[in-house]
């Protein structure tokens, strides 16, 4: 039997364009005849029956913000099996018999083990890392990518007035997709990215003479947060080739501003997905998109998907940056 009311929250790092996600699935839900609840700092707000009933003026006037206005929260007591059972009890005693839980693999974990114990769960993939292997696109990734790409634009600006190298650290822990994705649209000489290893000398000193002899007086680097060392490459790169460089850690403003087209249709899509699953009875899946297709598949096997990093692009990267 299909769910009939249901709760929605935003869990684990916040991403731009989870406010049109929860819009989504509020609208989507009241649509489909059910009760919806906005659960406020992820799982603590099951934990501490800490929610609201939405109604379709509840998410007006959010799509176009960052952050959540649900708040977001890691909760350590709800990664418990007595977390779980409580927040489970919780969910029983409103008669919320579904949950659609937008945030990353953690709280994928989190959702799997909730459908476990009786209510039926959806996840949604909002992080901007796109560190999720099943789908292609997280939501707030695209607003990430323009976000970083603009500021090494501006880094641009100077590094090109000063004669300068800008070694720029963008993020992504275990993801170097913002890297490749904003190398290349900022025609950086090098990327870097923890899926490959690099030599410093063949991958950037080498690669800034070369470019150099040809006429260019100014560089940019770009360094996915899980490489690292940012600052110490920076210095060892003036030490070696004379070139002033200057270190940026971009930072948490990739995970502000205002959602882009993409990253709200994206979440419009998926938001209304995941009401569709659980109208019809469904749990455990996680909403993705393959190509332009919206897909889902159930979470424990999205888990154990191994995530694919298109070496071919970072070569492509590298040609195009000569
Ligand atoms: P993300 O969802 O962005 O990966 P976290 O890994 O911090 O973020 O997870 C968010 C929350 O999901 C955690 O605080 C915890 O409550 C829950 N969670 C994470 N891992 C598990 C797990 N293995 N089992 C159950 N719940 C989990």
């Amino acid at each position: 039997m299909g769910a009939k009311s249901i709760a929605v929250l935003t869990s684990g790092g916040d991403a731009p364009g989870m406010n049109a996600a929860v819009r989504a699935v509020v609208r989507s839900a009241i649509s489909a005849g059910m009760k919806v609840y906005g659960v406020k700092r992820g799982y603590n707000g099951l934990l501490n029956d800490d929610l609201i009933e939405m109604n379709l003026r509840s998410v007006s006037d959010i799509i176009q913000n960052g952050g959540t206005t649900l708040f977001t929260a890691r909760s350590p007591e709800f990664n418990t099996p007595e977390g779980v059972q409580k927040a489970a009890a919780n969910c029983k005693r409103r008669g919320i018999d579904g949950v659609v839980v937008i945030g990353g693999d953690g709280s994928f974990r989190g959702a799997r083990d909730l459908t476990g114990a009786g209510v039926l769960c959806i996840g949604l993939p909002g992080t901007i890392d796109n560190d999720i292997a099943c789908t292609d696109f997280t939501i707030g990734y695209d607003t990430a990518l323009n976000t970083a790409m603009e500021m090494i634009d501006r880094l641009q600006d100077t590094s090109e007035s000063h004669d300068r190298c800008s070694v720029v650290e963008v993020m992504g822990r275990h993801c170097g997709d913002i890297a490749l994705q904003v190398g290349i649209a900022t025609g950086a000489v090098a990327t870097l990215v923890p899926e490959v290893p690099y030599d410093f000398d063949r991958d950037i000193v080498q690669k800034i003479e070369m470019v150099r002899a040809t006429g260019k007086t100014h560089y940019i680097v770009v360094v996915a947060e899980g490489v690292g060392h940012t600052e110490e490459l920076a210095r060892k790169i003036e030490a070696v080739t004379g070139v002033e460089s200057r270190a940026t850690i971009l930072g948490h403003v990739q995970r502000g501003g205002h959602p882009t087209v993409r990253d709200r249709v994206l979440a419009g899509r998926m938001g209304y997905r995941a009401v569709q699953l659980l109208e019809q009875g469904l749990g455990n899946r996680v909403v993705a998109v393959k190509g332009d297709t919206i897909v889902d598949y159930d979470i424990t096997e999205a888990l154990n998907m191994p995530r694919v990093f298109d070496e071919e692009l970072l070569e492509i990267s590298g040609k195009l940056s000569l």
